[in-house]
C-alpha cells in the first residue's frame, strides 16, 4: 500500500522529520489525502481546504503542491476531521472525511478519534497498525462544490503604513492594522526583553 508517491514507511519517515513525530492523524491525513487525489480527475489544478488545523494541514503540505504559504491550502477552523481539493477554478471538489460509522469495525481508532479513554490508556502501537491495515476502509468521500469564497485569488490589495505601529498592513483592514485594533498577541516591553534566557548579540532590537 501506498500513501501518495510514497511507500507507508517512507511517509512516516517525511512525517518525521516535518511534522515531529509520528501522530496517529496524520498518519490517516495521508491516506485521506491520497483518496482525495486519486479522486480528483487526472491533471487537474487544484487547491485545497482543511476543516481543522490538527495534523490534517500538514498531510496536504506534505503530499501535494498546496501550502499555507502559496495560498493554496486554507484551513477553516470547525474541528472536523475533513479535508477538500477542489477544482481551483470551478470550485467541483472531492471531501473526504473520517466515517464514524465505518469505525464501529475499527475499535481502536474509534477509541482513539473520539477520545473514549485517556490517551496514556491507549496502546499507541496498536493504534497505528490499526489505522495503516485500515488505511481507506475509515474514510468516505463526497462530491462538493466550494463557495465562492474558496475560489480564485484571494490578494490582500492596496497597503498602507499603520499610524500606530508604522508597519504596512493591508488598507481592507481599517484605519490602523488589525493588531493595533485591539488584537496584539504580544507583550511588549522592557521586561519581555529581560525575561528573554540568552538573546542573541546580534539580534536587532526595533524600539
Ligand atoms: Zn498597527
Amino acid at each position: 500500500m501506498n500513501i501518495g508517491p510514497y511507500s507507508v514507511e517512507d511517509y512516516m519517515h517525511l512525517v518525521k522529520s516535518f511534522h515531529g513525530n509520528i501522530a496517529p492523524g496524520i498518519i490517516i491525513g495521508g491516506f485521506m489525502v491520497d483518496l482525495a487525489v486519486k479522486s480528483l480527475p487526472e491533471g487537474i489544478l487544484f487547491d485545497a481546504v482543511c476543516e481543522t488545523s490538527a495534523c490534517l494541514p500538514d498531510a496536504v503540505q506534505l503530499l501535494t503542491p498546496c501550502t499555507i504559504g502559496n495560498g493554496c491550502l486554507k484551513v477553516v477552523e470547525f474541528g472536523r476531521y475533513a479535508l477538500c481539493l477542489y477544482d481551483k477554478y470551478q470550485g467541483h471538489g472531492i471531501r473526504v472525511l473520517v466515517d464514524t460509522e465505518k469505525l464501529e469495525q475499527w475499535p481502536e481508532i474509534k477509541t482513539w478519534f473520539l477520545k473514549l479513554k485517556p490517551i496514556k490508556e491507549q496502546d499507541s502501537k496498536i493504534l497505528r497498525d490499526g489505522i495503516i491495515n485500515a488505511g481507506l476502509d475509515i474514510l468516505s468521500i463526497q462530491y462538493v462544490k466550494v463557495k465562492n469564497m474558496l475560489i480564485g485569488k484571494t490578494g490582500n490589495g492596496a497597503i498602507a503604513l499603520c499610524p500606530e505601529c508604522n508597519e504596512a498592513y493591508p488598507i481592507k483592514d481599517g484605519h490602523v492594522c488589525l493588531s493595533c485594533q485591539g488584537n496584539n498577541p504580544y507583550y511588549r516591553d522592557s521586561q519581555a526583553q529581560n525575561d528573554m534566557p540568552s538573546l542573541n548579540i546580534f539580534t536587532i532590537v526595533k524600539s
